[in-house]
């Protein structure tokens, strides 16, 4: 049996100290080994258990003191600390009361169980669910292979927008109600210092980088999750519709988040999950709101115009209705 070394890192500085590859470097250079770090430990287990990584050490994060706080101020907004559990996120009362979609999204990820385990920051960093990724039988792209397998394969969960390099989707779907709530993540570097990424440049596509879906280098590790205060009468609303209620990654996913001023849209934004490779805002279909103000109508035209980039393979065509369907109602959720 491997041996595997545990360091119970007390500080950021000493987990970066110790840290030697990323799970994806591990992964895409194929040696597997390395020192890398752990927060709840959910998804380095399943990677080890797989096959696909095989640490010599396992730097554990998840007990380093100032990281698992949750502050609320209605100047400044949320901030929630990357060791923050997803059940902590679901029990707080201010997310309930101003950041209605994270606290959903939360509360539909996983199953009670892992959301006790599972970390936010852990939750951001972990790596795609496509099964084709899972097998250490399939030297796929996103593993640094040549072909993506899911494109002429078992498909039926795979992204219908922007998925003609690799048809993976991002696992997280807490970063779709991110990305909505116009999210930053907080990075510490290996120079020592704090810098705030914006959600939307946080993910990596596979045209831009094969090996990894986010920007973390080696040592980098996220420190917490800040969301700008949402001004009065902005509304979110997030729903996940999976193959299964509990248990399940989604098989789409979408944030809204609205500002009404009486019966004009100031502001719509409108991102989804499971769609294309990484989370993505569908701006046409915001405008439309913007444009044309709320109705009926432009509420079924802005689901339509968020699909028209859609290019589904060929198990996966039935994800457009779902797409429509659960946009217009996350709309009307936010403008009723
Ligand atoms: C059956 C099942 C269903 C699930 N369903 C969903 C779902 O519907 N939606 C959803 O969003 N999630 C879902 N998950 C994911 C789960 O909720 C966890 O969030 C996720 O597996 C990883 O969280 P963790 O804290 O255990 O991370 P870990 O396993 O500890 O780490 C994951 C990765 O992140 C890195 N990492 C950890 N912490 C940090 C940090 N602070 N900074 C930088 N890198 C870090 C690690 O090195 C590793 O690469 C599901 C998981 C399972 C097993």
């Amino acid at each position: 049996m491997k041996k595997i070394s545990w360091l119970e890192a007390t500080s950021i500085e000493e987990a970066q100290r110790a840290v030697n590859t990323t799970v994806s470097d591990a992964l895409n250079k194929n040696y597997g080994k390395g020192a890398i770090i752990k927060s709840g430990g959910i998804d380095v287990l399943d990677l080890m258990k797989e096959g696909l990584i095989a640490p010599d050490r396992i730097i554990n994060i998840r007990n380093i003191p100032g990281l698992d706080q949750i502050q609320y101020d209605a100047e400044k907004g949320l901030r929630i600390g990357a060791n923050v559990t997803l059940a902590e996120i679901e029990g707080n009362k201010d997310i309930g009361s101003y950041y209605l979609a994270l606290q959903q999204s939360v509360a539909k990820a996983a199953t009670p169980q892992l959301r006790n385990m599972s970390t936010l920051g852990g939750n951001l960093a972990q790596r795609t669910r496509c099964w084709y990724f899972r097998s250490k039988e399939h030297a796929c792209f996103r593993k640094g292979g040549a072909i993506c397998f899911a494109k002429n394969g078992e498909n039926e969960y795979h992204a219908i927008i922007d998925n003609g390099t690799c048809s993976s989707v991002y696992a997280s779907s807490v970063a779709t109600a991110l990305l909505a709530l116009d999210a930053s993540v907080e990075i510490a570097t290996m120079k020592g210092e704090r810098k705030q990424v914006k959600m939307g440049e946080f993910f990596v596509p596979p045209w831009v980088e094969e090996g990894q879906e986010n920007i973390l280098e080696q040592g980098e590790i996220i420190t917490a999750i800040s969301i700008p205060p949402l001004k009065k009468g902005v509304k979110s609303y997030y729903i996940k519709q999976g193959a299964r209620a509990s248990y399940d990654w989604a098989l789409a996913d979408v944030a809204v988040v609205v500002e009404m001023s009486g019966k004009k849209c100031k502001k719509a934004i409108i991102a989804l999950g499971a769609a294309a490779p990484i989370p993505i805002r569908v701006e046409d279909a915001e405008s439309i709101l913007v444009n044309e103000g709320i109705s009926e109508e432009s509420v079924l035209k802005a689901a339509d115009v968020a699909m028209e980039k859609a290019k589904p393979l060929e198990k996966n065509g039935y994800k457009v209705a779902i797409f429509k369907t659960i946009i217009k109602r996350a709309i009307d959720k936010t403008t009723s």
